[in-house]
Order: C-alpha cells, then structure tokens, then sequence
C-alpha cells in the first residue's frame, strides 16, 4: 500500500509542478503540520471542470479513497478533500449512502465548489476521525442534523441536495477541510464536543462506546500535533 500510494503521489507531485498547481506532498495524506491543510483552497472555475487537468484530480481522489475502503471492521474513508493530498482545489468526495456505523458503505462521489445553501437549527453529536490528523485522534463534534449543498458534479452539472445523519455530517467535514480546519479546529471553535484518542486495536470497542470513551485529549494536544511540537499520547482517565 505503502509503495502504491508513494507511486501515486510521485506522479501527482510531478503532475501538478508541471501545471503549477500548489501542492505539499510527501506521501498521499498531508502531515497535520503541513501548512497546506490550514489554508483556504481555491474555487475550480466552472469551465475548467471537465478539463483533463480537474477530471485527472477527480480520479487520483477516487483512486486513493478505494485503497482505504478495504475493510470496514477498521476505520474506512467516507469522504476526502483535495487539500487532504496536496491539491489546495475545492474538490470533495463525499460517500452519499454510508450507513450511521460506516460498516454498509455507499456510493462515493465527487463534488466540485460545494456550498451549504442551508443548514437545520437541530445538531446532533457524532463521532470523527480524520486523514488529516493523527490517526488515533477521533472526538465527537455536533454539527447541524440537515443541511442542503449546492455544487457541481463531475459532468459540470450545478446540482442541489439536501442530506441528513451521517452524510450531511461528512459534507460539513470536508467543506471545513476547504476552509482550512479539521474537525478538532470545529471543536475547539464551538468550544463544545469531546476530543478523543483511540488505539488501532480499540477501534471496535469504540464503534459501539464511543459517547463514554474514557480516554479524552487536550487542546493543547491537537495545537501541537499541528504545529509539529512534540507531543505524548494521553493516558487513560478513571471513569
Ligand atoms: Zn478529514
């Protein structure tokens, strides 16, 4: 996987010097440091989307994201932004048909300009985790329960939907990735939610206890990961 993903950012890092296109890339998913991931990224204007250049972007997403959907006993991406790999572009992929524990996966597609047009008074909790940040980081972020979008497909159609539960949840994350933050930045923003740290082989247990997991993170935590300081994982808390 290691090698594929190497190969794949090899040829995206070439691509787009060539085309001048900002990118920061050493492997296919950004460091949390990286200061790619904390800027705005740039609109695709409406005739350049059947363009080679952004249908090429489109399917190197997709390329990457089904190497990650492999095995849903462990985490799988439901959604991926193309600042997450080094493309500052307003492009999204979003899973429109994930079920609330991601283990029944649906159709992932592509959006390109995404707006939310409206969101619902109504948030609901619901639990993260990110590409883009250490992966043991997850917390639980509220978010509107509905929200309808505005945007283009990948045939440069403008499209409207409106989408509750868990992919309204995964617009709203991905669009936050086009404005600069992820979802612990959406946390400490609101100043409500939890953050959370999660070992690769507690992932089960998680899924199912996810509202009481006893081992929460600091702030101070996220601020170092994304600066690049030194950080210590954080021990487990009574209770
Ligand atoms: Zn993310």
């Amino acid at each position: 996987m290691k090698k594929v993903c190497l190969l794949l950012c090899v040829s995206l890092l070439g691509f787009y010097n060539l085309t001048g296109v900002e990118t920061s890339m050493s492997s296919c998913f950004l460091v949390p440091s990286d200061p790619l991931l904390k800027k705005q990224a740039v609109e695709v204007p409406e005739d350049e989307i059947l363009s080679q250049q952004t249908q090429a972007i489109i399917d190197r997403m997709f390329e990457i994201a089904k190497g990650e959907r492999t095995d849903t006993d462990k985490a799988v991406m439901v959604g991926l932004a193309a600042p997450q790999i080094g493309i500052s572009k307003r492009i999204i992929l979003v899973d429109i048909g994930v079920d609330s524990d991601r283990k029944e996966l649906g159709q992932l597609t592509a959006y390109i300009n995404p707006q939310i047009l409206w969101k619902s008074t109504e948030l609901e909790e619901g639990r993260e985790g990110c590409y883009s940040v250490y992966k043991c980081l997850r917390g639980i972020v509220l978010r509107p329960k509905t929200i309808k979008i505005k945007a283009f497909d990948r045939q440069g159609n403008q499209v409207e939907q409106e989408f509750s539960g868990m992919t309204a949840r995964i617009f709203q994350h991905e669009i936050d990735h086009l404005e600069g933050m992820c979802f612990p930045d959406q946390i400490e923003k609101q100043g409500k939610g939890t953050l959370q740290w999660v070992e690769d082989d507690e992932f089960s247990s998680y899924r199912e206890n996810w509202r009481e997991w006893p081992v929460k993170c600091s702030n101070e935590l996220w601020e170092a990961m994304k600066t690049g300081k030194p950080y210590s994982p954080p021990d487990a808390q009574p209770g």
